[in-house]
């Protein structure tokens, strides 16, 4: 699936310096069939704008259906760094869509800010998966957390550090889809289990996506199936 363009339904083409439609600036640009000429910033602008909106609007209380309904909208690449807000964005909207009362557009706002701090490749290059890091920072949230709690504290340490033994045990290379998938399902179990959160948790799904991604590891995946 080609990523789609900031600002219409065509696919990026191509990829150039110049200046951008949307903000005048100067850059490397994603340039769609169409012909706007799109920078990272505003990308990532739009793609964060879209992962509100999806969250929003949604009616699931299964986090994983609105993970996907973000990403099959194909403004997110496989791999992205863009998953450290999805991940945690779905299963805020996934609680509030359980019944519970709370400020989902103030959480979603801070789950962008907050998510949108944790580098690309932090897997690889930090030993930090930023998907686990997002079930972590979606707690957190949700708890009112901070670097003074004492409560919660180690809760949502506990569930970053079990979103990360999961997919670390599997190995690399990266997947965001395989990662996120596993952070989700463990955000659901301890959101429910320690929070009394009535969302759904997740089924183990069937990955779709396997032919997009280069480094697939395909048996060794437990989504994979041929
Ligand atoms: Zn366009
Ligand atoms: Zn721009």
């Amino acid at each position: 699936m080609a990523v789609k363009c900031a600002v219409c339904e065509s696919s990026i083409v191509e990829s150039y310096e110049g200046i951008c439609t949307q903000c005048g600036k100067e850059g490397k640009l994603n340039v769609c069939g169409s012909g706007h000429g799109i920078c990272g910033a505003c990308s990532d602008k739009a793609a964060f704008e879209h992962i509100r909106d999806v969250c929003l609007g949604s009616t699931s209380a299964d986090p994983y259906e609105v993970f996907m309904q973000i990403v099959d909208d194909g403004r997110m690449r496989m791999h992205d760094f863009k998953h450290h807000v999805a991940v945690g964005s779905a299963l805020l909207a996934a609680h509030r869509n359980a019944g519970t009362n709370i400020d989902l557009g103030f959480m979603l706002d801070e789950m962008r800010k907050r998510g949108s701090r944790i580098p690309p490749g932090s897997c690889g290059l930090m030993g930090n998966c930023g998907a686990a890091v997002s079930v972590g920072t979606f707690l957190s949230i949700l708890t009112g957390t901070t670097p003074y709690s004492e409560d919660t504290w180690g809760d949502v340490n506990l569930a970053t550090a079990q979103c990360l033994i999961q997919l670390a045990l599997i190995g690399g290379p990266r997947c965001c889809k395989r990662n996120s998938f596993i952070a989700l399902k463990v955000g659901a179990r301890i959101a429910k289990e320690k929070f009394g959160s009535e969302m759904d948790i997740p089924d183990d799904p069937v990955c779709q996506m396997s032919k997009q991604n280069g480094e697939c590891i395909q048996d060794r995946c437990p989504f994979y199936k041929g």
